[in-house]
């Protein structure tokens, strides 16, 4: 019997083969990476038969090889982010990205990605110009905050702020605002990595001020408010006041900065939506500093918005981190139309996180109806309109339900994970949720082009039609 490893193709047949020969051409990729490529799936195949993988005859194992390889290319070549309907009913879904951008954000990204733009550059003056002086403008106009500040994410900001202002000093936070948010961050980890020490204060459910003010000594340098974004304490609960804190700080010349999470500039709570305070009252309360994620309820791309009192800011935007943390165009242009979009009395309208929390749910129930039509098509699929609450997501208003509508789905051809499974690798891929033994698609976040989206990944399903 031969060796094993006699088994292995040479790359030179690999190179000869119709796949490589097949995608050589059609997609001109550079033989440097092909053949690469080919060595990558040969060793691999390498190890595998040396780790003792059941002897093949030579045409299987080099059958497989060539089907590996095909593979791998093909993988490589795929979008790196594939389009996803989200019919979970999640607003914010942290795992399918977050906010969705506006028409208008999405386009201005695109331009500033493929164009040359005056990022840096003062037309008028024709010399260098502030990267984002338009941006911070619009924001302190919206927030009413003395100054501002973008980075790129809002645990940049709480690093970059707690480093600038408590490295090697202490801060206070309550024990009922630790948070810990999806992907690993906690507020005492990156308080540990920038130098700052936490020291906690009162209980989980009850923090009042003279638990802040017991914990003074000459090493404060700050009072820390976090938003609870993932979870709500209820029932005998007790915190201290924004007003109150501001107060304590202003007297001990400490700084008063509160980690938003989520932070809305439209006020949900008016139209019934939970509790969220907006930023703009949250800065007359008296903070000094906030910071908030671009990308949660604010509907925006992933940014950290810094805003407060101008010397602090000014301070921020000397630190040498301000250039590790700094925003690139595509996000400056993107937050900077969603930011015109709340100017707007259409806001509701053009900003599509704000749209889907806020809609109506006879609106939802519309589309609900036109996604049942659609698959009214297939004899083999019972649809049926029903009721279901969607939920906001990303840490933000976790105990709020919203009413929705969507369609419960059941085959009579494939067990319900298996069309779930189904759907969600399809093309597109549909995301929806299981429920005893059936698959719901929540109409929420989904949009009226999104739903023919859904009719063509059914379609592809090789469901029997009616005739
Ligand atoms: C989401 C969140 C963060 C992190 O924000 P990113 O923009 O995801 O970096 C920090 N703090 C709180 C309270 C949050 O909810």
């Amino acid at each position: 019997m031969d060796h094993p490893l006699r088994l292995l193709p040479s790359i030179k047949a690999i190179q000869d083969s119709e796949v490589y020969i097949k995608w050589k051409k059609t997609a001109s990729i550079s033989e440097t990476y092909l053949t690469a490529l080919a060595r990558d799936v040969v060793e691999e195949e390498r190890q595998a038969l040396i780790a003792g993988k059941p002897y093949e005859s030579k045409e299987e194992v080099h059958r497989k090889i060539l089907t590996a390889f095909d593979k791998r290319v093909r993988e490589l070549l795929e979008p790196l982010l594939t389009q996803v309907v989200n019919a979970t009913g999640v607003v914010l879904h942290t795992n399918l990205g977050r906010a969705r951008l506006s028409a208008k954000a999405a386009d201005a990204a695109r331009v500033a990605g493929s164009s040359y733009t005056d990022l840096e550059f003062d037309l008028e003056q024709g010399n260098r110009g502030a990267r984002t002086a338009k941006i911070e403008a619009l924001l302190r106009l919206l927030t009413g905050a003395e100054s501002a500040m973008i980075v790129n994410n809002n645990a940049a900001a709480v690093f970059m702020i707690l480093r600038t202002f408590a490295k090697g000093k202490e801060v206070l936070v309550s024990r009922g605002e630790l948070v810990e948010i999806g992907g690993s961050f906690r507020v005492s980890s990156i308080m540990a990595e920038s130098d700052a020490q936490l020291i906690e204060v009162g209980t989980t459910n009850k923090t009042r001020i003279e638990d802040y003010a017991e914990n003074l000594t000459e090493n404060t340098a700050m009072v820390m408010k976090v938003h609870q974004s993932n979870f709500k304490i209820i029932g005998f609960t007790e915190a201290a006041s924004r007003q109150e804190l501001a107060e304590l700080a202003a007297k001990h010349g400490l700084l008063f900065y509160e980690d938003l999470g989520s932070g809305a500039l439209f006020d949900y709570g008016r139209l019934g939506f939970g509790q969220e305070p907006v930023i703009p009252n949250i800065i007359k309360e008296g903070v000094d500093l906030l910071s908030a994620s671009g990308d949660k309820l604010f509907g925006g791309p992933q940014a950290g918005i810094i805003l407060g009192k101008k010397h602090l800011i000014d301070r921020l935007k000397k630190h040498p981190l301000a250039r590790t943390f700094r925003t690139d165009k595509m996000t400056i242009a993107s937050l900077g139309a969603t930011l015109q979009s709340y100017l707007s009395e259409k806001l509701e309208v053009e900003i599509p996180t704000v749209r889907d929390v806020v809609a109506d749910a006879e609106t939802i129930k519309t589309r609900a109806i036109k996604l049942k039509k659609a698959l009214a098509l297939y004899p083999s699929i019972q649809a049926e309109i029903v009721p279901l609450t969607s939920r906001v997501g990303g840490g933000a208003m976790p105990d709020v339900p919203i009413k929705s509508y969507g369609v419960k789905i059941q085959s009579s051809e494939l067990p319900a994970q298996t069309l779930a499974d189904r759907l969600r690798t399809g093309t597109p891929s549909v995301i929806g949720r299981i429920e005893e033994a059936h698959v719901l698609l929540d109409c929420r976040t989904i949009t009226d082009e999104e739903i023919d989206l859904v009719g063509q990944a059914f379609a592809k399903l090789d469901f029997k039609k009616r005739l």
